[in-house]
């Protein structure tokens, strides 16, 4: 389906409303995708339901195949769904080829590989002359709810293993970036039978709140900010669904003066404003020992100052736009803030870029204060704060100092120091000595107010299933 689909969607229905989807380069509308009344949601989830009887029946290798299927389209479509995401978020097309597509493939190929390849304990005797067995089964209709930051890797991260488990899906993009799963529809009716996988669209608080409500649906899945989390688990509380939330978060990066400075500096330029810094994993808290924290600073201004800001589709670009006016917005209200309070100093940017689009001018504040609003809250936009510590305490205290808990890293080429800091630091995931490094293979996740439960790996299995007791009596 062409991006421009205005002309394809013509009003089917009568008072049938639209999202209106708007390309953040340009502010130009490139399409737009009929929002899911309530009864077609209920119609999807009743699908969903019917599906289920037969596709938790199927085979390993029948999931398997499918979910190969699906990695060797997206692999082949790569350029076309590379365009659509680059012009639906504003991320530079180069960086969606080289780091996002790749990824998204191979996340469905290695699904597809495990899914073969999960043996729960096999039989054993607990009470004299019973056997247990232990099966893995799927949960049923799984609500998949998605952010617009990484439309199409988040919905990889979620319908993979919900599939690859047996489940029957409902998945809603979120409602300013659904053209990337929207030009998969034919692709999913194609390779999956009907039902197994049915997409919804429209805002979170009408269709996203039915999905999380419904009686009929066995668990939601949401990947999105603390707030939408928390009123997801109060209409899931309604019959008591399973959740899996991944929400914020505000990532520290502790750089120690016997660190390879010149890696930390290039690692926080990548990961800080990677995706123009909406991510929850951006390097955007960064406490460098005092030793280093000039050097460190200097190379920093230098290596920010390099990124090439502009047009998503030229392959030369490094950042783009952020995703919306409001987005923007809401960047610019914590650069306004600080700049009142008189606490940091904003080395660099610190405002609005280009006539049209949504762009933000990639910003450094320096020496701020613990409690300061840039330091505790997640920007989501291309702002990394950079403050000096002391001692190995405090570069811990002053990272652990936050309500999130997602991700961090360590920079120091002592092993002790870094396993002992990896150690006590209250993350999901700590890297040593690199930043923004994911592979399929291993949990991701978080804690505290980052949510709980993994995306990636054999552990997000879990999340989708549960494991069942069965008893024989043979004596
Ligand atoms: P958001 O919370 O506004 O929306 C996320 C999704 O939830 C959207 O599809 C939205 O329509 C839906 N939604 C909103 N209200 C809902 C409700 N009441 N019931 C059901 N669904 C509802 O988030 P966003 O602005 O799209 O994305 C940015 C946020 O996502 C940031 O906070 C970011 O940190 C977080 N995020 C986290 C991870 C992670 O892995 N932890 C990854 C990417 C993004």
């Amino acid at each position: 389906m062409a991006v421009d689909n205005i002309q394809h969607e013509t009003s089917i229905k009568k008072n049938q409303r639209f999202l209106s989807i708007t390309n953040p380069a340009t502010e130009e509308v490139i399409g737009r995708v009929a929002i899911s009344d309530p009864s077609e949601v209920n119609t999807a989830i009743k699908r969903a339901n019917l599906a289920f009887t037969k596709w938790r029946l199927t085979t390993p290798i029948e999931r398997a195949n499918a979910l190969s299927k699906l990695a060797t389209y997206i692999d082949q479509h790569s350029r076309e769904l590379a365009g659509i995401e680059s012009r639906n978020t504003g991320k530079p097309i180069k960086l969606v080829l080289k780091e996002e597509i790749p990824s998204i493939v191979d996340c469905f190929r290695y699904f597809s590989g495990i899914c073969r390849n999960t043996m729960d304990v096999s039989s054993g005797d607990y009470i004299k002359g019973h056997t247990s067995l232990i099966r893995r089964e799927p949960l049923g209709v799984v609500a998949l709810i998605a952010p617009w930051n990484y439309p199409l890797m988040m919905a990889a991260w979620k319908l993979a293993p919900a599939l690859a488990a047996g489940n029957t899906v409902i998945f809603k993009p979120s409602e300013l970036t659904p053209l990337s799963i929207q030009y998969l529809t034919d692709a999913f009716s194609e390779i999956f039978p009907a039902g197994v996988i049915n997409l919804v669209y429209g805002e979170g608080s009408i269709v996203g709140s039915l999905l999380a409500a419904s009686d009929m649906v066995q668990h939601v899945s949401v990947t999105g900010s603390f707030s939408t989390g928390r009123e997801v688990l109060r209409l899931a509380a309604s019959n008591v669904k399973a959740t899996h939330l991944e929400l914020g978060g505000k990532a520290p990066v502790i750089v120690f003066d016997d660190a390879d400075i010149d890696q930390a500096v290039e690692a926080v330029k990548f990961s800080g404003f990677y995706n123009t810094g909406q991510d929850c994993t951006a390097a955007c808290r960064v406490y460098v020992q005092s030793g280093s924290f000039e050097t460190f600073t200097t190379k920093l201004i230098d290596a920010v100052k390099s990124l090439k800001v502009g047009d998503p589709l030229d392959p030369t670009t490094e950042v783009g736009p952020l995703i919306s006016a409001h987005q923007r917005q809401n960047v610019h209200a914590f650069i306004e803030n600080c700049r009142q309070s008189n606490s940091g100093k904003i080395a660099l940017g610190g405002h609005f870029l280009n006539d049209k689009g949504f762009y933000y001018a990639p910003t450094l504040i320096l020496g701020c204060r613990q409690s300061d609003a840039v330091v505790q809250e997640e920007i989501f936009g291309p702002v990394v704060t950079v403050m000096p510590f002391s001692s190995f305490e405090d570069a811990l205290t002053l990272a652990n100092d936050c309500r999130y808990g997602l991700a961090s890293s360590i920079w120091t080429n002592d092993i002790r120091k870094a396993i002992a800091g990896a150690n006590q630091m209250r993350f999901g995931c700590t890297w040593i000595n690199t930043h923004l490094t994911f592979c399929n293979e291993m949990p991701h996740g978080g804690l505290n107010q980052s949510g709980y439960g993994k995306d990636l790996s054999s552990y997000s299995l879990d999340e989708y299933s549960i494991a069942k007791h069965i008893m024989i009596k043979y004596e």
